[in-house]
């Protein structure tokens, strides 16, 4: 067993809209059933990006050590944990993933069974730094009670990240989706935003029966990988900037009818609200990618009057982080899930990071540890 070590380098965010601090962290006292973990990658989210520059509907108090996309080596395993949560056993230097902390007794998580809606929940990535629960640092604590999952030997660290937040959200999502009717052979499914949540969500549509996957997005870099995860098309709104032309190019990629399925995930606000001229009648409409807590203009007959499903989504539980990754690892071959992690820096290096996501240079930036 290694022995828990005094301190541990982290990234800090020790105030919004400045950049991060490289500081040495107490490694906190370790509770009965806490873990440490040496972190092995740590993939940066557009939630930092936007979290860093304080622009999300929640405001957690600084010092926070970000990172919520964690492939994790366990370095100290108490005695009381002998498996992950699918009964796998674990030991010293196994590599595993996590969900965020649900306490499992209250109201959502014992009657809803809906643990991301969890009232005592504790965050990884987004708490005070001095409890170490944030990627962004060379170990993190996983408390007691942490649903983890050990990650397989045959999927790599670059694979199995995809699986910590856009993957696990789209697979979250797409079970609600399902409960909705879900996408059915030879759909018409289009897809706004394909940063790393918009290219799961363009993949498991087409490993889902969709007879078009049609992924729009300013960056021609990301249509390009939309492609190679499965899009069958792709729609570069600056090639049709009159919003009523975009609109009516994109309902005849779809056979004229529309979209049966869209799956929102640009963030913007604007594109939420064209988005009601591109459902089919009936359709669903999911919405995965709105974190702002900005508002926008919108005609509620427009939900009316297609019939429509509006689903929000958020987050998601181990559930989702297992299937995610039992779908990287049955489709690694197909699909270039590694390809996602478009840069790894040094965790001194995390503000290069962060300006690289920011810049749209990194698809995703990744922070590793030496
Ligand atoms: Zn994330
Ligand atoms: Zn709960």
């Amino acid at each position: 067993m290694n022995n828990i070590p005094k301190t541990s380098k982290a990234m800090v965010l020790t105030e919004f809209c400045q950049p991060l601090q490289l500081m040495d962290i107490p490694v906190p006292k370790l509770n009965p059933g806490d873990m440490l973990v040496k972190v092995r990658l740590a993939s940066v989210c557009g939630t930092d990006v936007h979290l860093a520059n304080d622009e999300l509907e929640m405001h957690p108090p600084t010092p926070i050590i970000m990172g919520h996309e964690t492939v994790g080596e366990i370095y100290y395993l108490p005695d009381s944990i002998k498996t992950d949560v699918c009964g796998t056993p674990v030991k010293v230097g196994d590599r595993i993933m996590w969900s965020h902390f649900f306490d499992g007794t209250c109201y959502s998580c014992k009657v809803l069974h809906e643990p991301v809606l969890c009232e005592h929940s504790r965050g990884y990535g987004f708490s005070n730094a001095y409890e170490l629960r944030g990627g962004y640092a060379e170990y993190e604590v996983i408390l007691a009670g942490t649903d983890f999952v050990r990650i397989p030997d045959d999927v790599t660290d670059e694979e199995a990240v995809g699986a910590c937040c856009a993957g696990r959200t789209v697979v979250c999502a797409f079970d609600k989706l399902y409960n909705c009717g879900g996408i059915h052979q030879g759909d018409s499914v289009v897809v706004t935003g394909v940063g790393p949540v918009g290219l799961y969500a363009v993949v498991m549509a087409a490993q889902s029966g969709a007879a078009k996957v049609i992924a729009v997005d300013l960056s021609e870099t990301r249509l390009e990988f939309a492609k190679k995860w499965g899009a069958t098309h792709v729609v570069n709104p600056k090639d049709h900037p009159d919003a009523a032309e975009r609109v009516k190019y994109i309902r005849e990629l779809c056979g004229g009818r529309g979209a049966d399925v869209i799956i929102e995930c640009s963030g913007s606000l604007s594109v939420f609200a064209e988005n009601f001229d591109i459902l089919s009648n009936p359709s669903k409409y999911l919405i995965i990618g709105q974190t702002s807590d900005k508002s926008v203009p919108i005609v509620p007959n427009k939900f009316q009057r297609h019939n429509a499903v509006v689903i929000g989504s958020h987050s998601g539980d181990i559930r989702h982080y297992i299937k995610a990754l039992k779908f990287i690892q049955a489709h690694k071959n197909k699909y270039p899930f590694a390809e996602i992690i478009s840069k790894k820096y040094k965790l001194e290096d995390a503000n290069q990071a962060l300006a690289d996501m920011r810049a749209g240079i990194a698809l995703k930036a990744a922070l590793i540890n030496d």
